[in-house]
């Protein structure tokens, strides 16, 4: 007798971009010089903040 899993939804996958966080970090410049003052989080573009990689 066979055990049969329970089959559920497949994980989506993840953005290779946010790692699926869907937020990714960006340097901050200020001034004349584009000084790199930090990294300040956005919305994941490739995602859209969703954190799953698009299908399409
Ligand atoms: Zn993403």
């Amino acid at each position: 007798m066979a055990t049969k899993k329970k089959t559920t939804a497949p994980a989506p996958p993840s953005c290779s971009v946010c790692q699926g966080s869907g937020e990714v970090s960006h340097t901050v410049h200020v001034g004349r010089n584009r000084r790199a003052v930090g990294q300040q989080a956005g919305l994941c573009l490739n995602c859209l903040g969703t954190g799953e990689a698009p299908t399409d």
